[in-house]
């Protein structure tokens, strides 16, 4: 936790500044810079190579690399290095998690206790996979999510309503609230929404959430969008008072412009101005999410010495500099039960270069809303998000429909260059301007009928992207 002066406006200990000048969203908080990228380079550098020496000595899936790739100790002297190693993929950890957890036997009573293992969702086979912290872990968890509230503006006088249901699974999300408030000293209000299992008592039905929040003054609202919503909605029919928000943290699904604005909109009519809706990027493999300062800045690593995030070829691995698209790939710089390094979280995304213009962290940011790899296409070449096209069309007030067809311009010749053609019902200035400017892939535009692309009742929905290729 040191890394960090809270509420400072000294270098009081030469590795960080607090600039007066850029304070938090609403100029209630200071926000923290981490120390300058040098300092941060050399301690990542060194905690890397404490967690190398145990990885070589102790990682049954990495052991394996100095068979199998003819990698030694020695090949991985700095972060660079890290690219000499193979990609692990959700697939390899899922496959056998133990292998990617330290062996304890020997450590310290910190490196070697196991604290407790959070899951992640959502496997093919529907089973979990654990992910072990030990308490060497657990101290830097906090000091993770003592990043993300920095980052996020939290000051002493806040107070926080987890709003995050319990799950059968332990799950980072309703655990780590609780950790985040003891990292900063602050109170919590564990509302426990709804009642997860016949054998569970201790659950609230949504209204009294809502009295939770009012009796305790809550400050930050802390959960996932589509619950926070429905929260918001009852309780303007309830007409509570909401004056004390001045947070809300949303993680775990996908979070467009337009749902902030429905959520500053909403809390305003319950009293609550200048809300900062804040977007986190989270993973359970990191304990928590890299998070965004003010709106749009782009999601910031919270902890610099403990991860490593950069951006590769989806295709060949190999790096790629900031302002480039590709995988997101995620390295354990300080952990003891499991590591992951170069490991893919799935999301194609892009990396900062420089330091924040916000809060001036020097810190990895991911500057484009990272997207799942299995919602892109590629088109000549190039990795498109359709998401991104989408929200292109849904800004011109007069389109009612659309449709984006990926084909190959000669439908018979397999080698044929692609050609992504757009549907468009209504009017769309320059639109095929826009949608380059986007992409980098020129569209042809193809003004059509609503009906033509879409008639209700002929589908249950209508489908906005069709790939002709395969
Ligand atoms: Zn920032």
């Amino acid at each position: 936790m040191d890394q960090f002066v809270a509420g400072s406006d000294q270098d009081t200990s030469g590795r960080l500044l607090n600039n007066p000048k850029q304070r938090g969203p609403m100029d209630r908080s200071p926000h923290i810079v981490f120390a300058p990228a040098e300092v941060i380079g050399n301690r990542r550098n060194a905690q890397l190579a404490a967690t190398l020496d145990l990885v070589f000595d102790r990682h049954p899936a990495y052991r394996q690399l100095t068979k199998t790739e003819a990698l030694s100790r020695n090949d991985l002297q700095s972060i660079d290095d890290l690219s000499k190693l193979p990609v692990t993929t959700k697939t390899d950890y899922m496959n056998s998690p133990e292998d990617y957890r330290l062996e304890a036997n020997g450590l310290s009573p910190e490196e070697a206790a196991t604290w407790d293992v959070m899951h992640t969702t959502g496997t093919t086979t529907g089973k979990p996979t654990p992910f072990y912290s030990t308490a060497y872990d657990f101290y830097r968890i906090l000091s993770v999510q003592e990043g993300m509230m920095r980052l996020r503006g939290v000051d002493a006088d806040d107070v926080i309503a987890n709003l995050f249901p319990l799950t059968v699974w332990p799950h980072g999300a309703y655990a780590r609230v609780p950790h985040a408030a003891a990292a900063l000293k602050i109170p919590v209000i564990n509302t426990l929404p709804g009642n997860p299992s016949e054998h569970f008592g201790h659950g609230s039905g949504m209204d009294d959430v809502i009295g939770l929040v009012e009796r305790h003054r809550a400050t930050i609202l802390w959960g996932v969008p589509s619950y926070v919503r429905r929260v918001l909605i009852r309780a303007a029919e309830l007409g509570a008072d909401f004056s004390s928000v001045r947070h809300v943290f949303i993680t775990g699904e996908a979070a467009p412009e337009t749902l902030r604005k429905d959520f500053t909109d909403r809390l305003s009519t319950l009293g609550a101005n200048k809300v900062f809706v804040s977007i986190s990027y989270g993973a359970t493999e990191m304990q928590g999410g890299m998070v965004e300062c003010v709106p749009g800045s782009g999601f910031h690593n919270p902890a610099p010495d403990q991860f490593h995030i950069s951006i590769v070829d989806p295709e060949n691995h190999q790096p790629l500099s900031p302002g480039k698209r590709g995988m997101v790939l995620l390295s354990h710089l300080d952990r003891r039960g499991t590591v992951l390094l170069r490991y893919a979280l799935g999301d194609i995304s892009v990396l900062a270069d420089g330091p924040c213009p916000h809060c001036g962290s020097s810190t990895d940011r991911l500057i484009e809303t990272p997207t799942r790899m299995d919602s892109l296409l590629k088109i000549r070449g190039m990795l498109v998000n359709p998401a991104l096209m989408e929200d292109i069309l849904l800004a011109e007030p007069s389109v009612s429909e659309y449709q984006m067809v990926v084909e190959r311009q000669n439908p018979d010749d397999p080698l044929s260059p692609d050609r992504l053609r757009i549907r468009i019902a209504g009017e769309a200035p320059n639109i095929a301007e826009k949608i380059k400017a986007a992409t980098g892939v020129t569209p042809e535009i193809e003004f059509s009928d609503a009906q033509k692309i879409y008639a209700p009742g002929d589908t249950l929905k209508s489908k906005r992207v069709i790939d002709r290729r395969d």
